[in-house]
């Protein structure tokens, strides 16, 4: 029997809904949830996510600010912006669109962020909340792996699972975010010798390497979920994930497609962040 298709655009759907609905509570109490995003250079992919996520705030009834900078930006400018956004009470979540331009530090401008407005939950004392079992704003793709998980029934607690990629953004956070849940879990990466012995044991596998065609059906254990964060885009054009689709369906219980899998669970788990942010100032 082929797997369950999990529908994440539906689910993100649902999702921003009921962040529309929190913040129209919020409006009637006077306070407008504000998400800010700086993007600094004319990366034409990151003009396009920046687009979207503006998209998504008109859509949750959050007000969005941009902060376009230009490429040569000093770091200590960069810094400065996130400094004024930090103090402007009016604005309750902000983002550091990256990948950064090379000649500024990544880590530093996302620690300047204030951890209270972090949207994206990279800031290390936020990811040391995650780790150390408190609460704390949460890396979208991850949170909406476990969303995805959750909402679809897949049981979690006591299960095996294994996370594929090892990324800051992506398979630690996915590990940690698991074994909140109560799995066992396991981290591959590029030096793990045989991934298919932990795949084959697995009752729910999270494959976020970035490789088309890294994950195929015989990698599986009969009626397990595949959540697959990867996007790679292949020469003709198509966007697809790590999994192979048809082989991993034939044996998978449950899996993402891609498009429209955890791609748009991301920006939704965006918005949830960035309202949790303005309830809580
Ligand atoms: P990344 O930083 O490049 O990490 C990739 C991970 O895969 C690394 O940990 C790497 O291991 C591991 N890896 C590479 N080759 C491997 C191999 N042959 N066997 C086992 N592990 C291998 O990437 P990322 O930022 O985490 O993103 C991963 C994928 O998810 C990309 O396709 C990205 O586009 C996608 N993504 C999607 C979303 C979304 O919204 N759906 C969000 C973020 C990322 P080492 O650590 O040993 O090098």
């Amino acid at each position: 029997m082929a797997a369950i298709r999990i529908d994440g655009k539906g689910v993100a759907k649902q999702i921003r809904q009921e962040v529309r609905a929190r913040a129209e509570a919020l409006r009637e109490k006077g306070v407008e949830p504000c998400l800010a995003v700086i993007l600094v250079g004319d990366d034409p992919a990151s003009h396009i996510y920046v687009r979207n996520k503006k998209k998504a705030c008109d859509d949750c009834a959050i007000r969005s600010v941009q902060v376009f900078m230009p490429a040569d930006s000093a770091e200590e400018d960069v810094l400065r912006e996130v400094r004024r956004l930090n103090a402007d009470p009016a604005v309750h979540a902000i983002l550091v669109q990256l990948p950064l331009p090379g000649h500024i530090d990544e880590k530093k401008v996302l620690d300047e962020i204030s951890p209270e407005k972090d949207a994206d939950g990279f800031h290390v004392i936020n990811a040391g909340k995650l780790f150390t079992g408190r609460e704390s704003r949460l890396p979208g793709t991850p949170a909406g792996c476990i969303e995805l998980l959750k909402r679809y029934e897949i049981p979690i607690s006591g299960k095996n699972a294994v996370v594929l990629g090892r990324s800051n953004i992506v398979g630690k956070p996915m590990a940690m975010l698991l074994m909140r849940e109560n799995a066992t879990v396991t981290i591959c990466h590029s030096k793990t010798p045989d991934i298919a012995f932990y795949t084959r044991n697995a009752d729910i596998v999270v494959s976020a390497v970035g490789k088309p065609g890294f994950l195929p059906g015989d990698l599986l254990k009969p009626g397990c979920a595949v959540i697959d964060v990867g996007i790679n885009r292949l020469e003709d054009g198509k966007v697809v994930g790590d999994a192979d689709y048809e082989s991993c369906e034939a044996v998978a219980g449950w899996i993402t497609p891609v498009p429209g899998g955890v791609g748009p669970m991301t920006i939704a788990m965006l918005m949830q962040s960035a309202i949790s942010a303005a309830e809580q100032a």
